[in-house]
């Protein structure tokens, strides 16, 4: 019996190329968990994986795919048995472990949480990496005392997957959304998430040179990273806090620290990968209750295997509007 997978291989150059291939199971690497995938995504990561590496991957062949939603089709872990759905995003599948971009995963039980009530596999994926932690990050901001009433929110990258999940999941909770994008063409795409207003990538290209700008943000959920989020900081309202979540745009902060100390700003780091699982069944259940499904489907767009080494490509350009759930099967 085999399955498909896109595999990743790497030649002697050190080039990397992808295809989809047949392969069998005795391919798959040790685990509790043998699932049957249904869908997987394509987040940020996933391009690096498919591509150049992007120092991620461990060993070659390897199989991408950083998240996954799926029937388990065999367990030797008690909490999981054939037939039972599930979801899985972080612990390094899809770049130190083969990943979601086959039709079979083999996994660590402690990696998997079942698939959250009130959504499907293809919605958990439309969802995917980008979207639980969009989730992750607004739930820190409201943990550090974010409500509507205190102002517009800034969204960065926010045609992207996180930016376009996370916009869609403030304006349903009432905030007031400012989305940053440098694709004027997304507007009307991001006014129908709930975005009240456009901010063009440009106002905030400069880099910082004045430390303290006047205060617009009550907060900021952050996918761009480098001389934005500097640049941000400086703009943010007192006490309120930035929740940094990516690098579309660079890991380099370029900032000064004066909009912590003189205006008690807090930049909060967000990480998907190690986040524990009672905060992974938190974000989940705040996902299916917050994050409307009309939405979620206008962000998201279909694929299958062999449209990967495309997307992957794609989505390092920026070029990926919202979300893509892929089809394994
Ligand atoms: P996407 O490519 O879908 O979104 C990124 C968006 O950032 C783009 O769509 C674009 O939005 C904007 N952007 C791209 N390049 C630049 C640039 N040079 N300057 C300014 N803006 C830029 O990626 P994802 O949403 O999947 O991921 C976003 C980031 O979050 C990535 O860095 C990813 O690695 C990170 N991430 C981190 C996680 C964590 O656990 N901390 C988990 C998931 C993702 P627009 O066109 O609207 O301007």
């Amino acid at each position: 019996m085999t399955f498909k997978a896109l595999v990743v291989e790497k030649d002697d150059d050190g080039k990397t190329h992808a295809a989809v291939q047949d392969l069998t199971e005795d391919r798959l690497p040790e685990g509790e968990v043998t699932v049957a995938v249904e869908y997987s995504t394509v987040n940020y990561k996933d391009g690096l994986c498919i591509g150049p590496g992007g120092g991620l991957v461990r060993s070659y062949p390897h199989v991408p795919g950083i998240d996954f939603a799926g029937t388990v089709e065999t367990s030797d872990d008690s909490r999981y048995a054939p037939g039972d759905k599930v979801v899985l995003t972080g612990w390094r599948v899809g770049e130190a472990h083969w990943g979601g971009y086959a039709q079979k995963a083999r996994v660590k039980a402690d990696w998997l949480v079942p698939l959250p009530e009130g959504l499907t596999t293809r919605q958990a994926m439309a969802v995917g990496t980008a979207g639980f932690t969009a989730m992750l990050a607004v739930m820190a901001l409201e943990d550090h005392g974010l409500t509507p009433d205190k102002g517009e929110v800034l969204v960065t990258g926010a045609a992207g997957g996180v930016g376009s999940v996370a916009t869609a999941i403030l304006a349903n909770l009432g905030y007031t959304v400012a989305a940053v994008t440098g694709r004027p063409e997304t507007e009307g795409y991001l006014t129908d998430l709930g975005a009240a207003r456009i901010v063009p990538r440009e106002e905030l290209a400069e880099t910082v040179k004045r430390p303290l700008e006047s205060e617009s943000w009550a907060g900021c959920v952050d996918a761009v990273g480098g001389a934005m989020l500097a640049r941000v900081l400086g703009q943010m309202k007192y006490g309120a806090s930035v929740a940094a979540v990516g690098l579309a745009g660079g890991a380099d902060l370029p900032a000064k620290v004066i909009p912590f100390l003189l205006r008690g700003v807090n930049l909060l780091g967000i990480d998907s990968v190690l986040q524990p699982y009672d905060n992974r069944l938190r974000a989940w259940q705040r996902i299916s209750r917050d994050l409307p499904m009309d939405k979620l489907e206008e962000m998201a767009q279909p694929a299958t295997l062999a449209d990967l080494p495309g997307l992957g490509a794609d989505i390092l350009r920026g070029r990926v509007r919202g979300r893509v759930v892929v089809d394994v099967n």
